[in-house]
């Protein structure tokens, strides 16, 4: 899919923009603090209802401003899309697609697939098991809604047989409730380690596939599901083995008051001809594991709605050598995609179409001349 065209109302630093988009490439350029991410950041909120930035709303609304506005008009290989969203101080978002206010801003997902790389990224590699957690739940709530209630549910529950932990530690009476949350926790939580095991088996041989490409045959890179629950055939018995799991780690869980087993204590395995790449990888390794990831996402979109989601290169492009960026260019030919940069050099041997380079300073946006 493609984005034809963005509008914004007293968004960040935005009083007023309209713009059109190319099909394919995309630019922004200008100095620090001009607002160019703030452009992407306005994308991605019509894709997900969220900012990749903050949970605050009132930040997305112009200081001296209460409203601000978002538009895209998308273009689907057999609809078109037209996502609205309205945001205002203290009050829930309000959001219309195609022109009907949805009742849950949930269903706002589906629509506009959008996949991000930024040097935020880097994270997901680098730092703790919760970045990747996040990772794949960003991207199986994308392709399956469903899948973010379960996600939604399982914390509920989650928070309260904890609270029931702690509570038992002092009081041996509410003993009696824990199995009702076990058997909560067991049931949802099977259904996310299924779903997450299966994004992981899809995501694996796509992301080695374009790894090889990157690093010209140099690196086999390995992604693998890590739980603590045994993953079973069936549904059935993997929540059997959650259900023993459970079982065995109650006298802990009682002591710390904490719930110690689930898939919240996940993690996904990163390995690079053997080697894991969180502790040992080069800053560049690890960079390029991340885009290999973010790059098999991709893949995984289309195959699974039959659309390419549109992707944002948040300032990634001067991190990267130049047959990366071509690379990168080359390997996504159908897929449109909006880069941010402070310098036009640092593109200057991509093909960028001069009407699609904008210039951004202090919020007004101007095409190359
Ligand atoms: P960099 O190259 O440093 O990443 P950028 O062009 O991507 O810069 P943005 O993050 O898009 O910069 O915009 C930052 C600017 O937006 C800052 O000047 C900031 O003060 C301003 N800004 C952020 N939120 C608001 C808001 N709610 N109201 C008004 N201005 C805001
Ligand atoms: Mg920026």
């Amino acid at each position: 899919m493609y984005l034809e065209s963005l509008k914004l109302i007293n968004f960040r630093n935005y009083n007023q923009l309209q713009l059109k988009f190319h099909p394919k490439l995309n630019v922004f350029v200008g100095n620090n603090a001009q607002g160019k991410t703030n452009i992407l950041e306005a994308i991605y909120l019509t894709s997900t209802g969220k900012s990749f930035r903050t949970n605050k709303d009132r930040e997305l609304i112009k200081f001296d401003k209460e409203q601000a506005y978002i538009k895209v008009e998308g273009k689907k290989r057999y609809t078109d899309t037209v996502v609205e969203l309205k945001l205002e101080e203290n009050k829930k978002k309000q959001i219309k697609v195609n022109g009907v206010t949805l009742s849950k801003n949930t269903d706002i997902l589906n629509n506009v697939y959008v996949v991000v790389f930024s040097p935020e990224d880097l994270k997901l590699i680098k730092e703790g098991p919760s970045e990747r957690r996040k990772f794949m739940d960003d991207e199986i709530s994308q392709m399956k809604p469903s899948y973010f209630h379960y996600l939604t549910q399982y914390n509920r529950v989650l928070l309260q047989r904890n609270n029931l932990l702690k509570k038992i530690h002092h009081h041996k009476k509410y003993m009696d409730t824990l199995d009702i949350w076990n058997e909560k926790i067991i049931e949802i939580g099977t259904r996310i380690i299924i779903e997450r095991a299966k994004f992981v088996t899809r995501i694996a041989p796509l992301s080695r596939l374009i790894h090889r490409k990157i690093t010209e045959n140099k690196e086999n890179l390995e992604v693998k599901y890590i739980s603590n629950i045994q993953l079973n055939n069936t549904f059935e018995e993997t929540l059997e083995s959650f259900r023993s799991r459970l079982k065995e780690s109650l006298e802990v869980d009682l002591q710390r008051g904490t719930t110690t087993v689930g898939p919240h204590r996940d993690d996904l395995g990163v390995f690079v001809n053997g080697i894991d790449i969180r502790s040992f990888g080069s800053q560049g390794q690890q960079r390029t594991c991340a885009l290999s990831l973010k790059l098999a996402e991709i893949e995984l979109i289309k195959g699974e709605t039959s659309e390419y989601p549109i992707l944002l290169l948040d300032d990634v492009m001067s991190e990267l050598d130049i047959n990366r960026q071509k690379f990168l260019i080359k390997a996504l030919r159908d897929v449109q995609i909006f880069i941010t940069t402070t310098e036009r050099e640092h593109l200057n041997d991509l093909n960028v179409d001069k009407e699609y380079v904008f210039y951004v300073k202090n919020a007004i946006v101007r095409k190359e001349k």
